[in-house]
């Protein structure tokens, strides 16, 4: 059965001399694993539309659990802006990563997400932010969402003094021991963060030294509590 579907590629690996298989998430049946035969070839026509990133409509020959095959792609969008900076092709190489995780524990419909997030890096606005922002949103579809309204320890919602990844939340003056105080300032941007819609975002201008405290939080975070390990943001750790 031939059908279309809108997709965005995750990752491709090399199938003998000529051919690749690709991951792609698509809109219309989440995770699909594709056979391009003769896609890695200089001459196919297939070759740059089946890189990873690629936005597009796909025409395959779809096996419900199988490897499908491609026929043909109607390519939306190749992300030329993303393509052209290592640090924007970092950060949405490591949300293709991160969504192929995400994808394989929540029903809940994640294309979005990626694709929105993957419009507003093309279109400028701050890959780190952006990144967290959609860290922050998965969050909770991995079953670890933030509670950013009361303190984690006793419920307090008043005199909250600092915000802790390893607990994995707010902590109120009473409960407090000895965690490091993060500004307000912080918590106000989480929370920013965490509730926005990602489409909607035009412009956002947070102070560096905020964006590596919230980034780091995250970071702490998902190693705390959501059993990922995801090797790309290690190396954009690096890249910052
Ligand atoms: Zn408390």
């Amino acid at each position: 059965m031939i059908i279309e579907v809108e997709g965005i590629v995750l990752s491709e690996s090399p199938y003998g001399e000529t051919s690749k298989i690709i991951n792609i998430l698509s809109k219309e049946k989440g995770l699909i694993g594709i056979m391009c035969k003769g896609a890695k070839s200089m001459k196919s026509s297939l070759r740059a539309s089946t890189q990873i990133l690629t936005y597009g409509i796909f025409s395959i020959y779809y096996k419900e659990g199988k490897l499908s095959t491609l026929k043909n792609v109607d390519v939306k969008n190749m992300w030329k802006e993303i393509h052209s900076d290592l640090t924007k092709i970092s950060f949405a190489t490591y949300l293709c990563e991160l969504i192929s995780q995400v994808v394989k524990q929540t029903d809940e419909d994640v294309f979005d997400f990626l694709l929105q997030s993957l419009i507003k890096i093309e279109n400028g606005l701050d890959p780190l932010i952006i990144t967290n922002v959609l860290e922050l949103k998965c969050l909770p579809l991995l079953g670890v969402g933030l509670n950013l309204d009361e303190c984690i320890r006793c419920g307090n919602k008043t005199q909250i003094v600092t915000i802790d990844a390893s607990y994995g939340g707010l902590i109120c003056k009473n409960c407090y021991q000895n965690e490091p105080i993060l500004d307000k300032k912080i918590i106000q941007l989480i929370r920013m963060y965490y509730y926005v819609d990602i489409a909607s975002i035009n412009k956002i201008n947070v102070d560096d030294k905020y964006k590596k405290i919230i980034d780091k939080f995250i970071t702490d975070y998902y190693e705390s509590f959501t059993g990922l390990y995801l090797q790309s943001k290690k190396f954009i750790e690096n890249l910052l």
